[in-house]
């Protein structure tokens, strides 16, 4: 296997892969419904890519350096036998780490028993407030915390150890969850983590002063919580760790927007269709389904996608707001988060 270096000496190491860019929910920052209920196109069932088509690349990805999968959209598990392509991806000598970004919401025990079997190693998942009233008014589809908290639970039941919770906050609508969000999952074993609202994609409306920084979510955690800063777990953990002092377990903040990490970005995503990108905010991607589609061999489709990383010089958290911003940027339920 091959070491991949980009313009900043940075490796490939970590492969998002978006299996559909639906979702049952309508988080207001993700997919508003005035823009996805309305004049928005979905994929169609051939324009994305089938499984033997994400492992074929994922195959090609993992020669290039590549040994964490995440499995992600949209919504996951929308895609119909999940389970499958995760039995399929396990199989790829040198893969070390699968995981899945989930909503949680169709997270029953037998689904997650069934992603445990298949070979899937770690669950994380989204839940904006622990509050009912914020949630629902967050994900527009009035969908319940309990059925995300059971979710959780499910997972855990079937195995998955160390579960992270993601919360995006967003300034003026749950930033009075952060407290009760700390407060709910500290000492249970699943890791909390706070992110910073970002300018993905063009329908979310982002300005800065929407942005709770990664450093006010620790001040306000303190004033209950007394936490001490902790070192990262590996190169290129996009989470900063804080650790409780009472031994409660520790959070993560991931600060996109105050504190950029693009020094250490060793990952890349693959949309449904089957285009690269290499960069949460880019414009354009790279179409590797037109290949695959065309009849290329292994050795062409890799050439492209080892040029495609050598040309990457993408850094867009760093140059935020320094007047070289992306006009249209892709959609983070297409390009998967
Ligand atoms: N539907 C799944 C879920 O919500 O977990 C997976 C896809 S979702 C796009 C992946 C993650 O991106 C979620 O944790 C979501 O909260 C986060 N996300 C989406 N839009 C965001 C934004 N504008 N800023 C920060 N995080 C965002
Ligand atoms: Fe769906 Fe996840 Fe986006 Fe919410 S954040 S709308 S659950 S894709
Ligand atoms: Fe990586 Fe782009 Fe995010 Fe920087 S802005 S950390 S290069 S995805």
């Amino acid at each position: 296997m091959t070491e991949l270096n980009d313009q900043y000496n940075r490796s490939m190491r970590d492969l998002r892969i978006s299996v559909t860019d639906r979702c049952n929910f309508r988080c207001t920052y993700c997919m508003p419904k005035q823009v996805f209920n309305s004049k928005h196109q979905f994929l169609v069932r051939n324009d994305l890519l089938s499984f033997e088509e994400v492992t074929r690349l994922a195959q090609l990805f993992v020669n290039n350096g590549v040994r964490k999968l995440r499995l992600t959209g949209g919504e996951p598990m929308l895609r119909k036998n999940l389970d499958v392509l995760i039995a399929e991806l396990s199989k790829i000598s040198g893969v070390e780490d699968i995981a899945l970004t989930t909503n949680a919401s169709l997270l029953t025990l037998a689904k997650a028993c069934e992603l445990k079997r298949a070979g899937l190693h770690r669950i994380t998942v989204s839940l904006d407030a622990i509050n009912q009233d914020t949630f629902m008014r967050m994900n527009d589809m009035k969908v319940s915390v309990q059925k995300v908290l059971d979710g959780i639970d499910n997972a855990r039941s079937a195995g998955f150890e160390s579960i992270k919770v993601n919360m995006v906050v967003q300034k003026g609508v749950n930033e009075d969850d952060i407290l009760p969000m700390a407060e709910y999952f500290k000492g249970t074993g699943n890791i909390l983590r706070f992110i910073e609202f970002m300018d993905v994609g063009n329908t979310n409306g982002w300005n800065m002063q929407q942005v709770v920084s990664g450093q006010e979510i620790v001040d306000c955690i303190q004033q209950k919580f007394p936490m001490q800063p902790t070192d990262p777990d590996y190169t290129g953990e996009v989470a900063k760790r804080w650790r409780y002092k009472d031994g409660g377990g520790e959070i993560g903040l991931i600060t996109s927007v105050t504190q950029a990490f693009c020094g250490d970005c060793n990952r890349l995503r693959l949309s449904a269709e089957g285009s690269i990108y290499t960069c949460l905010f880019a414009s354009q991607g790279v179409d590797l389904r037109r290949l695959l589609r065309q009849g290329a061999s292994d050795e062409f489709i890799n050439e492209v996608i080892t040029n495609t990383w050598k040309d990457r010089s993408d850094r867009y958290s760093e140059v935020r707001g320094k007047g070289n911003n992306v006009v249209h940027k892709v959609e983070m339920s297409y390009i998967g988060g």
